[in-house]
């Protein structure tokens, strides 16, 4: 999300007040810096990163600096209390506002903050998207009015709301002109899109992923993140109904223990978790499924902790982001007693991320010999003779081929897995070129 945020806020300072981005920020005239404020790591790093950029705006007075992100959202004023050397301060809301942003503080030449929440959509205020290479984003809904207990993310990005329908199919038509063929959906929680079309008519998630499926040159669909309490059914029925939505869900689970999922206040349990698998399973068997578990939340035990491993190995998750619990300030959870010791977290933590890749590592090997769909996305990083792409699953697999193939679908063959990623070959591809030479063939 903070990526997609970065790029259209680059977007638009490009096109509405003539900024170039340079790949040598110790010689630039505005620096931004686009924060997460989700673990306290994260937010650790502002400083850190401000202090280094302190002594360039000694160096010179013009440069400005601007803050953004979630860590500004929470933190507001106080950024510029602790760092006084900043001019403006904005949150993930106001992105747009930030070229008027830094002419204010040009002008006045005192710092600035906007961290509210618009009513008027920023989507509304950005230009139009460009981008290049095959795979973009698109950010269909922002916020989220889910209040677990551990996370930030309804105080800093505001509660759920979804972008019109008519911006979202408008920006993936633009982007497929552009040569993007896969696009991903992006949300707090992507799955509870709601919104109506110009009759009025509701749109939800599933609905909207019939639409985008329709749009010429879109040949894959993903979205993340979604949220078990917004899974649907239609949702499970569109992975069977619409060949370009990819076969792969990451579903955050968070912890396989009902007592845990009670006090993180997910409001679902693990068995209504294994029904979605169930059901999503019943429409695709070979669906991959990937999520995100918070290792030593408050009061976990020993027990809640099997249950989490217990789950993993009943689903048999691919490639999972997992986190140690970490305590922001304004959550419930923050104040829950926590008496386990880090070092036993930690155990904890590395146990379930060596479970995972062990089943990961399962479904690569398995892999071997199929045929894999891949978008080409461009020249392998290793070796600049092949060309590389991804799964369906999101593995990367390397393959000796032309560059002509980057933004096209090839069917690869996987004839080698790696830690972290495929190799394999070409066996087809639906690029026009070879459909033309096809047909000249057959004549
Ligand atoms: N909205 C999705 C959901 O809740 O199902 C996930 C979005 S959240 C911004 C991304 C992930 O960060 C979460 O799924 C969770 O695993 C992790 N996370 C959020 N707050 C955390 C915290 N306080 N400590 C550790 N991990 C956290």
């Amino acid at each position: 999300m903070n990526e997609y945020d970065s790029s259209r806020l680059v977007e638009s300072l490009v096109a509405s007040h003539g900024y170039k981005s340079t790949s040598t920020p110790e010689n630039a005239s505005l620096l931004l810096l686009n924060t997460c404020s989700v673990r306290e790591k994260a937010q650790e790093k502002v400083f850190s990163q401000l202090g280094r950029w302190r002594k360039w705006k000694m160096d010179n007075p013009e440069l400005m600096i601007g803050v953004g992100g979630c860590v500004a959202s929470q933190e507001g004023e106080s950024i510029l209390k602790r760092a006084p050397y900043v001019d403006f301060v904005f949150g993930p809301q106001t992105y747009h506002r930030v070229g008027d942003m830094v002419q204010q503080s040009i002008n006045s030449r005192r710092p600035s903050i906007d961290i509210t929440f618009p009513e008027i959509e920023k989507f509304d205020c950005l230009p139009p998207r460009r981008v290049d290479g095959p795979r973009a984003f698109v950010s269909i809904m922002e916020g989220c009015s889910k209040y677990c207990s551990f996370c930030v993310v309804p105080y800093t990005r505001g509660e759920e709301y979804s972008r019109s329908f008519d911006s979202v199919i408008t920006e993936i038509y633009e982007l497929a002109e552009q040569g993007v063929r896969e696009i991903t959906l992006l949300g707090q929680n992507v799955n509870a899109y709601r919104t109506v079309d110009y009759l009025g008519r509701l749109v939800d998630f599933a609905t909207l992923l019939k639409y985008v499926k329709e749009i010429d040159g879109i040949g894959r669909i993903r979205y993340t993140t979604s949220h078990p309490l917004e899974f649907t059914d239609a949702l499970a029925k569109a992975h069977q109904e619409i060949p370009s939505l990819a076969q792969h869900v990451h579903l955050p689970v968070q912890s396989g223990s009902n007592e845990v999922l009670a006090r993180m206040k997910r409001r679902y349990t693990r068995e209504n978790y294994l029904d979605i698998i169930a059901n999503l399973r019943s429409h695709c068997p070979e669906i991959s499924i990937s999520s995100d578990f918070i290792v030593g939340f408050p009061g976990e035990t020993e027990s809640d902790f099997q249950d989490t491993l217990d789950l993993i190995d009943e689903v048999g998750f691919d490639h999972s982001f997992s986190f140690l619990y970490s305590p922001r300030p304004g959550t419930p959870a923050a104040e829950y007693k926590d008496d386990a010791p880090v070092t036993e977290k930690k155990r904890r933590l590395s146990v379930l991320q060596n479970r995972i890749s062990t089943h990961a590592s399962q479904i690569s090997a398995s892999m071997l010999n199929s045929t894999q769909n891949v978008l080409v996305e461009g020249v392998s990083k290793r070796r600049p003779n092949e060309i590389c792409g991804r799964t369906e699953n999101n593995r990367v697999v390397n393959f000796e081929g032309s560059k002509k193939y980057i933004g096209q679908f090839v069917d690869v063959r996987i004839t080698m897995n790696m830690p972290n990623s495929l190799r394999g070959m070409i066996i087809n591809s639906n690029s026009q070129e070879l459909q033309i030479n096809w047909i000249v063939q057959s004549r």
